[in-house]
């Protein structure tokens, strides 16, 4: 074929194959499942981790009159892993810490409904008995009882944050030194390898991402707001922390319950540590872009706010340009938009760090 052909009949299946993506139906497993995080139940010592059991149990209760399936964490795993399909109206349960209280007022209610749910231990906190804390006891009577255990790191550090001081290569001793600890107490303990790793306070950056890999977690969790479709990755499983004054109430539990997820190809900046600072711009190129009412972007940053962004329609980005410098160490990072088929709002978060 002549060169001039060849090219027009490569430029006509492109745009074929890019209209015919447009009018796919979307799937069905997307933007479906809302993965729980709690920490305290009716613990009024520290409300900013805590949720009143009044508050809670109409939680649990919303979800069974409302139909919503509460599924073991493993089950949406392997979903994920398998491409598997879930009930539509999937939820996922998980609790961090394993604070006494989890034991005292959450488990009692959470059996009555016969809910599965996770809680990810710290594991020193658990051996060296720290006060109020669960103790092995505690943590072997819930596991008969069917609850899973999962790992929070041996100590409980930033592992996100690299320590003052501390080059790459002995940074990334200090968290596989950890987590191995953690891993092996587990196994003594408990008679298994942890799975699933929560990343202490919710942070986390690429060193992390690929140590915690290397040593066998199958599945990382963030305290990322977001909803889990079939495009969230294995290492950032988002989650909804439900607490303190006004993330523990039913309005925000109804809200979070009715988002869906933003699947992006790209984030600028990258997750983790922040190379440019000022950002360039800060974007995300929507996977998605028929996904969504055209005029309804917007990008948010924690010590920022929200504010409108761009769309560019050619390319599918999303942007925010002419930007100050970031100031705190830690921001959450958001790309938002209204679904056009449902009317819900999408959202994507991720976290950058300060070096
Ligand atoms: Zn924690």
């Amino acid at each position: 074929m002549k060169p001039i052909l060849n090219l027009i009949w490569r430029s006509l299946i492109f745009v074929v194959w890019t209209i015919s993506l447009c009018f796919l139906p979307p799937k069905v497993f997307a933007n479906n499942t809302v993965v729980l995080l709690y920490h305290k139940f009716g613990d009024n010592r520290t409300p900013s981790t805590n949720v009143s059991l009044d508050a809670f149990k109409a939680q649990m209760l919303y979800l069974k009159t409302h139909h919503y399936q509460v599924i073991p964490l493993k089950r949406l795993i392997m979903a994920l892993e398998k491409k598997q399909m879930l009930p539509p109206k999937a939820v996922v349960i998980t609790i961090d810490d394993g604070y006494k209280s989890v034991y005292i007022n959450a488990f009692p209610i959470l059996k009555e409904f016969g809910y599965p749910f996770t809680v990810f231990l710290p594991t020193e906190a658990i051996e060296k008995h720290f006060p109020d804390y669960l103790s092995w006891k505690e943590v072997k009577q819930m596991q008969k009882a069917g609850v899973d255990f999962q790992d929070h790191s041996y100590a409980h550090h930033r592992l996100g944050f690299v320590p003052e001081g501390m080059t790459e290569s002995v940074y990334r001793n200090w968290i596989r030194k950890d987590l191995k600890k953690s891993r092996f107490i587990f196994k003594s303990r408990l008679g298994y390898e942890p799975d699933y790793l929560a990343f202490p306070y919710g942070y986390y950056n690429k060193i992390l991402i690929e140590e915690a890999l290397k040593l066998g977690y199958k599945a990382l969790l963030t305290q990322d707001p977001g909803v889990v479709s079939e495009d969230t990755s294995l290492s950032l499983i988002p989650r909804e922390p439900i607490l303190g004054k006004e993330w523990a109430t039913m309005k925000h539990f109804i809200q979070i319950l009715h988002r869906v997820d933003l699947p992006l190809f790209q984030h600028k900046p990258e997750i983790g540590f922040l190379k440019q600072n000022p950002p360039p711009e800060i974007s995300g190129i929507l996977k998605y872009p028929q996904r969504y009412l055209p005029g309804s972007f917007g990008i948010y940053v924690s010590e920022w706010g929200w504010q409108k962004a761009q769309f560019d329609q050619k390319t599918g980005k999303v942007f925010i340009r002419n930007l100050p410098v970031l100031k705190r160490k830690v921001n959450r990072i958001a790309i938002t938009g209204i679904e056009r088929r449902s009317g819900k709002p999408a959202v994507n978060f991720w976290m950058v760090i300060l070096p």
